[in-house]
């Protein structure tokens, strides 16, 4: 089995489900004792953050492309960026790096596409959702993203970094991303991007009325099958 190597805390608190992700499908996938090999990076988010909102995003993609360096010096044979928004600078952060990145954004889209969908909803950060970072990248493995209106990205955005990223889960912000969905569809969304890998501590196939794709989900197994190849 290959070494992941994760760049998370980007929130700690969605690194905390890739962790226990990942070692949950290990052990479905190998049974016995069996649990994924390892090297968690975790930041301090508060940083990165700062860097973020004071749009420093140079500065931020210094900070990844160092760690992402450690971990290939570490032992690290293939990398994961626990984060949607931070992709924004994966080619800052494999400058230099020879192992490789599994990008979520392909690693997402390849899971919509294989299933014959074509708009999903994204629900994401709003650097995610209103930049082109990512939703080129949505656009170029041939799908027309469905992005939710105003009002429902600022409220996204701010329930993820006021309370998901702290770990903070309340039945209101629940009712809220709810609605949010329902009118991602009632625009012509046939599936939801979950684009933060904060948003699954909300919703899942059991709240939302249209097939989910929750990139923390998906992104492990990607790793993980990557890690066993
Ligand atoms: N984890 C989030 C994402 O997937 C948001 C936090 C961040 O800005 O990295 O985009």
């Amino acid at each position: 089995m290959k070494t992941i190597g994760i760049l998370g805390g980007m929130s700690a608190a969605s690194t905390q489900l890739y962790y226990a992700e990942l070692c949950r499908l290990t052990r479905e996938k190998l049974g016995g004792l069996h649990s994924p090999q390892l090297l968690i990076r975790s930041l301090d988010f508060a940083e990165i953050e700062a860097l973020q909102v004071k749009g420093q995003w140079a500065e931020a993609g210094e900070i990844l492309n160092r760690e992402a360096k450690a971990l290939e010096k570490g032992g690290a044979d293939l990398l994961i960026l626990a984060t949607n928004t931070m992709h924004k600078l994966a080619d800052q952060m494999m400058t230099g790096v020879e192992i490789p990145l599994l990008h979520i954004a392909d690693a997402t889209a390849k899971a919509i596409t294989s299933v014959g969908l074509h708009n999903p909803g994204l629900m994401a950060t709003a650097f995610t959702m209103e930049q082109s970072f990512y939703t080129d990248r949505l656009v170029q493995a041939g799908l027309a993203p469905v992005l939710p209106n105003d009002a429902d990205r600022a409220e996204t955005h701010r329930i993820i970094y006021e309370e998901l990223c702290k770990d903070i889960v309340t039945d209101d912000s629940r009712t809220a991303y709810v609605a949010i969905t329902n009118r991602v569809k009632d625009a012509g969304a046939d599936c939801l991007i979950l684009g933060c890998t904060e948003v699954g501590m909300l919703l899942d196939q059991g709240n939302v009325d249209m097939p989910v794709f929750d990139t923390t989900l998906i992104h492990c197994a990607a790793a993980l099958d990557m890690a066993l190849e």
